[in-house]
């Protein structure tokens, strides 16, 4: 496929579309016949709610490719919804808290400051992740006793929501979930009514006290504890005719317990009788994720009545597991085909629960996803691609050896974190005024197999003005505080591989570069304002708040998005519904 083609704005109109727009047209038309001067049907300025639903990992082309295998939800948000086919993050770390973030800032990683899931803290001398926060602690649901502490604190922007709770001044109400503490933090904010994300380590759903206790969570958490899936099989649900690709993806590296080919059991570990840490990981990397999340999403609607009351409220998903199926069977296989069908289904469950609580056409929803991921390197090498795993130990053992002629003290590295690489303090400062033993260390990291290019800090800072589309995406994710002192920028189709000698990779593939590949995912709105179409202009999902912020009337603080006004028909204050509606709804007269 020739990713550099570039269609101008185009929208196609659809069945569907002219179904949606029968449907607002037909109750004006009635209202006209009844009184030539009747007000206009009720259809509120605001969206009731906004929904922002996250999948981890769902590259663009899996609407293109596997749509036909869906029946749901998803096929509705690409049938009656505004699809944006060319939509990627112009940044490097295509990560899942970098993706969140952007989408719930309106924000790039150079502005937002969660510039990867982890990074080294140079104050700390240690790793720390993007939701770390040792003044808070968290707090596990239905009695059990997690560990750590997380929150937005390190977020440098507001999110959509806190903006929406704020503007609106209260009647709002944030509520986000996922099985990931940095998917449901970042969408949530610092003002967040519920926010849940699922530790698996003890099996717990777990927020923080950063964040509200919820009574709705404590209740449904023990009423349908994640142990009720302990026993379940994941198997296909189409036909063996429907899936694309061999039933056995080359290359996966499976969860334990689970074979290279289906079904699945969710047993745990093979001498275990009860839930283990086994099963939990067997769990997230399976369907029935999702369709916890998507229940307890609906119980919360159910429960806070949103949707029904003054404000607009907001509710969000990032529903995890495509991006632990997708890491163990890489995207050509079964199982991610699978979990994508079953999503299908959990959507279309969630949908048609809103439009009975919430209303057809009162909500708003935005899909999209945190990155893509790249095909197996072994799938690939089977067709003769230059195609392998950049190892990061490789990469320090590199560093420590080019310095030995100088007069360095060992280690000089203080952490390679896949593409940052941080010196040991005072280090990076003498290489810079050492030029010979800086070009041996930038050398040594080049000649490491699978590396295409090495960055200093100081070509990326301050968004350099650039042609190259790579130094560009790296300077968006750039922050000096937060960023390596060296970065370095894999070849395509050469993923990070943090395995070592004395621990294997624990996935068939992954994610985090500034390739296309993990760079392009889909964005979809349906619903409140939205203008059905098939739009193939270049996005990002930075574009996806200022669009959200537009509908509901608010301003956010700073941003690197735009607002997708091609997708939008949204009614004013003058002019309550759209113009094309109206103007066929106005009877010609002879
Ligand atoms: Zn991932």
């Amino acid at each position: 496929m020739n990713y550099q083609t570039r269609v101008g704005t185009r929208r196609i109109a659809r069945p569907a579309a002219i179904l949606i727009f029968l449907s607002v047209l037909v109750p004006l038309a009635g209202a006209q016949s009844k009184s030539p001067v009747a007000k206009p049907p009720k259809m509120p300025l605001r969206p009731k709610l906004v929904v922002l639903l996250v999948v981890d990992q769902m590259r663009a082309d899996y609407v293109e490719k596997f749509r036909g295998q869906w029946v749901g939800g998803l096929k509705r948000l690409v049938a009656e919804g505004a699809w944006f086919r060319d939509a990627a993050y112009p940044y490097a770390a295509t990560e899942t808290c970098v993706g969140h973030a952007t989408i719930s800032t309106g924000a790039l990683p150079v502005t937002h400051g969660m510039i990867s899931n982890e990074w080294f803290d140079r104050e700390l001398q240690k790793t720390v992740t993007c939701t770390d926060d040792s003044k808070v602690k968290n707090l596990g649901y239905a009695g059990a006793s997690v560990t750590g502490g997380n929150s937005a604190s390190k977020m440098l922007v507001p999110a959509f929501a806190d903006e929406l709770k704020f503007q609106t001044g209260g009647g709002t109400r944030v509520v986000t979930f996922s099985l990931k503490a940095r998917a449901a933090i970042t969408m949530g904010g610092r003002l967040g009514d519920a926010v849940t994300w699922f530790d698996a380590d003890v099996g717990a759903w777990t927020t923080s006290s950063a964040y509200p206790v919820v009574a709705f969570v404590e209740e449904f958490a023990k009423a349908h504890p994640v142990a009720g899936d302990y026993g379940k099989t994941w198997a296909p649900m189409l036909p063996a005719s429907a899936y694309l690709y061999d039933a056995a993806a080359t290359g996966a590296v499976p969860p334990a317990g689970f074979g290279a080919v289906f079904p699945h059991p969710l047993g745990g570990k093979p001498d275990s009788t009860k839930p283990d840490p086994v099963f939990y990981e067997q769990w997230h990397t399976s369907p029935y994720a999702d369709t916890y999340l998507t229940r307890i999403a609906e119980t919360a609607v159910d429960k806070l009545d949103l949707g029904a009351r003054a404000g607009t409220d907001f509710l969000a998903v990032s529903y995890s597991s495509v991006d632990y199926v997708g890491h163990a069977f890489g995207p050509r296989s079964w199982e991610i085909q699978d979990v994508l069908a079953r999503l299908d289904q959990d959507l279309a469950g969630l949908f048609a629960h809103l439009d009975k609580r919430v209303g057809r056409g009162n909500y708003v929803v935005a899909l999209s996803a945190d990155h893509g991921v790249v095909p197996i390197p072994e799938d690939l090498q089977k067709t003769g691609m230059d195609a392998g795993w950049l190892n990061i130990e490789s990469v320090k053992q590199h560093i420590e050896k080019s310095l030995e002629p100088f007069n360095y003290a060992k280690p000089a590295v203080a952490e390679v974190s896949a593409s940052e690489v941080y010196f040991t303090p005072g280090t990076y400062d003498k290489l810079k005024t050492d030029p010979a033993a800086l070009r041996a260390v930038l050398e040594a990291i080049q000649s490491v197999p699978g590396v295409a290019r090495v960055y200093r800090a100081e070509e990326l800072e301050d968004r350099p003005a650039t042609k190259s589309p790579i130094r560009r995406a790296e300077a968006n994710s750039f922050l000096k505080v937060r960023s390596g002192d060296v970065l370095i920028v894999p070849k395509a189709y050469w993923p990070w591989d943090s395995s070592t000698p004395t621990s294997p990779r624990q996935y068939g593939t992954t994610h985090g570069t500034p390739h296309y590949y993990d760079q392009r995912v889909p964005v979809l709105l349906m619903g409140f304002g939205v203008q059905p179409g098939e739009y193939f202009q270049a996005i990002t999902p930075a574009d996806i708040a200022p669009t959200l912020a537009t509908l509901c009337g608010i301003t956010l603080a700073r941003g690197d998005g735009r607002v997708l006004a091609e997708a939008l028909r949204v009614p004013t204050v003058k002019d309550p519904l759209p113009n094309p509606a109206r103007a066929a709804a106005s009877p010609k007269r002879p």
